[in-house]
């Protein structure tokens, strides 16, 4: 695969019409590969965010979205994934090049986007109100399930499109209006997507994006007084501000932030996998995951074994240009990022921790410029350093050995965050105990890394709130509205409450 273009500039895409910011600004997004700018990204503002939040609205409230029958929004969703599967190609090479993801990864992850729009296009006209068998004489109740109004989908840059996707298809199956804003290194890719938009037929207005940094428009976007819900994935420290603009405002909320998962290898696991799954779990995606399983708890009868088995094979790993197929490890997609894990590098030895695989920027040829880290692994790591505690998010883990599963689950669950755990063992009570037992939103049991449109995926703690993905989802994007109607001939007393 190669590079899509050499170099190009984007607009927004607002009401329906492409039209650049109303500054006249742009900012440059990089292909972390190459370490150059490849794009100018318009760089939006309050005034944009009025404009983009004026036309959700008008779609949310008049005209053919409004009225459409839910039936008509799912097949609109199902041609959308059908679009989606036919652009794959396209859409791939561009996040590769400006992400940095592998291209193996994204035609994994193209191939796959297209089923959460057939799963929720499907669920569009399966919204069922109830009607109640109320405890009142002559009245009738029933309930409806209406969208809860124009929606802020917020997403990080480290998978734009798929995040965007766990956001977008459970709004608009839910007959929400949307405005999205990518991040502010990774816009490219939801732009080329509205192109989409228009060719599958959704009405202007129904979904806008705006671009740009997150103290300007993503505060203007969380502020918006014409904003229902706010859907956010990012960090801890954003969420949490996003999370008092919300409660401002009064606006709905779901939160998907960070992680410090940990994977537990017991002695009587299958080693060859769980080398793999952790592996997966850390190299995957450069490390730049939110379900990273950075801290590994293993058993101390087998801790060197282990860890000689797991830095053999991480050793092997091929880093490189993203685009080729059989690179393994890319590039971190932004500076500021790679300066931020190479201070945790330097963090974690300070604090005493052993650095036994890694632990540099990556100097091999095949690197090139691009903003490149070692695969990085911490010996004699205690729970309660800060490597072991903060989210790297990137190539480096934490190896803390245990000694009783008590001590295990107890070191698991000792962090600020619940995202994800992964189990590695053969013994089925012990698989159950640890699934019961490990404080996280996703535990993976002999696997790691699995994600379904099927299975709600969230976090406990400070990795937020709600969940998406899996037929709960739609939920957050739905208001309950209980209707009463009388069909007594009388009103009763009006001074007693019903
Ligand atoms: P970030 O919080 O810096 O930015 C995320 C988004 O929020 C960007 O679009 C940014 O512009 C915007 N933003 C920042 N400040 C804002 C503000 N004041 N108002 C409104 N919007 C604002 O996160 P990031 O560095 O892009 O992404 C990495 C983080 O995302 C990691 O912590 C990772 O764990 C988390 N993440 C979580 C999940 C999940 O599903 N739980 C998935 C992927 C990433």
């Amino acid at each position: 695969m190669t590079r899509v273009k050499p170099f190009h500039t984007y607009q927004v895409y607002i009401g329906g019409r492409w039209c650049d910011a109303a500054s006249g600004d742009y900012f440059e997004s990089f292909d972390p590969f190459l370490g150059e700018p490849w794009a100018r990204i318009p760089r939006c503002d309050k005034r944009d965010v009025d404009a983009a939040v004026a036309a959700a609205r008008d779609a949310l409230e008049r005209g053919e979205w409004a009225t459409m029958h839910p039936s008509r929004r799912g097949q609109l969703l199902r041609r959308f994934g059908d679009l989606i599967q036919l652009n794959a190609d396209r859409l791939a090479a561009i996040e590769v090049q400006d992400n940095g993801k592998l291209y193996a990864e994204m035609r994994g992850q193209l191939g796959y986007i297209p089923q959460w729009f057939h799963y929720f296009g499907g669920l569009a006209d399966k919204i069922e109100g109830a009607v109640l068998p109320i405890d009142k004489a002559d009245m009738f109740t029933y309930t409806r399930h209406e969208p809860v109004g124009v929606v802020a989908a917020i997403t990080p840059w480290n998978s734009p499109l798929m995040l965007a996707t766990w956001k977008i298809a459970p709004a608009l199956a839910a007959g929400c209006t949307i405005v999205l804003k990518p991040s502010e290194f990774t816009s490219a890719s939801s732009l080329e997507l509205m192109r989409l938009v228009e060719e599958a037929g959704f009405p202007a207005g129904v979904l806008n994006v705006v671009t740009g940094f997150g103290a300007e428009v993503g505060e203007a976007l969380t502020t918006h007084p014409g904003v229902d819900k706010i859907a956010f994935t990012g960090g801890e420290a954003s969420g949490r501000h996003i999370a008092r603009n919300a409660a401002d405002g009064f606006k709905r909320m779901t939160l998907e932030l960070g992680g410090k998962s940990a994977q537990l290898v017991f002695p009587d696991a299958d080693l060859d996998n769980a080398v793999k799954g952790v592996v997966s779990g850390i190299f995957a995606a450069t490390g730049q995951t939110c379900i990273a399983g950075s801290r590994l708890l293993v058993h101390d009868s087998i801790h060197d074994e282990f860890l000689s088995r797991f830095v053999s094979l991480a050793r092997t790993a091929k880093m490189g240009d993203p685009m080729s197929s059989d690179t393994q490890i890319g590039p971190i997609t932004t500076q500021p990022q790679y300066q931020r894990i190479l201070s945790c590098i330097e963090m974690a030895r300070a604090e005493g921790a052993e650095c036994v695989l890694g632990g540099n920027p990556a100097s091999r040829a095949e690197c090139g410029k691009g903003w490149f880290v070692e695969p990085t692994v911490f010996a004699k790591v205690s729970n309660s350093m800060r490597i072991a505690q903060e989210e790297v998010f990137g190539p480096v883990l934490s190896v803390i050995p245990f000694h009783d599963d008590d001590e295990a689950y107890a070191v698991a669950n000792d962090t600020p965050y619940g995202l994800a755990a992964g189990v590695w063992t053969n013994d089925q009570c012990r698989a159950f105990t640890a699934a019961k037992r490990l404080r996280a939103g996703s535990i993976w049991t002999n696997t790691y890394r699995a994600v379904s449109y099927m299975a709600p995926f969230g976090g406990f703690k400070n990795s937020g709130i709600g969940r998406e993905s899996g037929q709960e989802a739609i939920h957050d994007y739905l208001e309950t509205k209980c209707i009463w109607m009388s069909y007594g001939k009388d009103v009763p007393n009006p001074f007693v409450m019903r």
